[in-house]
């Protein structure tokens, strides 16, 4: 089976309105001709300029996403946006449970579940981000730590909704870092996630999820990553501000 291989980037709370749309137009223009025909390119912006890009014509080669949702239906919930809201714009992903999301807005396995439901309602595809912390890889714990993340925010799902599932395995030592997981460290979380969504839904449902890796990943280090083989692609943070070094990460997959 030929997994959907995917390249998002994640622009954070980065690029204001105009530089937003200068910057998707950039990455536009330089994937013209260059055969995207089993890639995804998917961006996800900050919530001010979401639909402006989502909207635009001309950025044919681009998809979008938002970076979150809130994980109530709607309310009194001052400043947030929720999963209708997104999809009401024509956005068809969104970002959940980013590490910074966690650390610095608490985002619990309880609450990730919740935002879970929220977008699968909407018809929302979910980009789940997933990883340990330096401390969880130095005791050997991470296996666990990362079993527990996924069981406890997707595991309740019924099979039918994972191909709205793509995850991203984002170890939390190696974001903005500039420290890398090295290829076999990727490939063996990769594969030891695909074997876990194996034991708990049919062969099918893992051998067509895409999991992507994320965390300092570089025009430079990008090839040696996408080339194992349970990475299907991968999440961009630093590296997809800049066009020429995105542009060179999607040509690596
Ligand atoms: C991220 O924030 O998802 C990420 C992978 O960031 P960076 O590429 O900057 O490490």
């Amino acid at each position: 089976m030929i997994r959907t291989k995917i390249i998002a980037g994640n622009w954070k709370m980065n690029n204001d309105f105009q530089a937003s749309i200068e910057l998707a137009e950039e990455i536009n223009t330089k994937l013209k001709n260059k055969d995207l025909e089993h890639k995804r390119i998917i961006i996800a912006p900050n919530f001010t300029c979401l639909q402006t890009l989502a909207a635009s014509k001309n950025l044919n080669h681009l998809e979008f996403a938002s970076q979150n949702i809130h994980q109530e239906i709607s309310g009194a919930y001052t400043g947030e946006v929720s999963a209708e809201m997104v999809k009401s714009i024509g956005v068809n992903t969104t970002i959940i449970g980013h590490s910074e999301r966690k650390k610095y807005f608490n985002e619990s396995a309880p609450i990730l579940k919740q935002k879970v439901e929220r977008a699968i309602e909407n018809n929302l595809e979910v980009i789940f981000c997933f990883g340990e912390l330096l401390e969880d890889r130095k005791s050997k714990k991470y296996f666990q730590i990362i079993e527990d993340q996924i069981r406890s925010s997707l595991f309740h799902l019924n099979h039918e909704y994972w191909n709205k599932i793509i995850l991203a395995y984002e170890p939390v030592w190696a974001i903005g870092t500039g420290e890398t997981a090295s290829p076999d460290q990727a490939q063996e979380v990769h594969k030891f996630v695909r074997d876990l969504i194996e034991s708990r839904y049919e062969n099918e449902v893992a051998d067509q999820l895409s999991i992507l890796y994320g965390g300092s990943c570089k025009p430079d280090n990008a090839e040696e990553i996408f080339n194992s083989l349970d990475v299907d692609g991968g999440l961009i943070g630093g590296a997809s501000l800049n066009a020429d070094d995105f542009v060179k990460i999607i040509d690596a997959l």
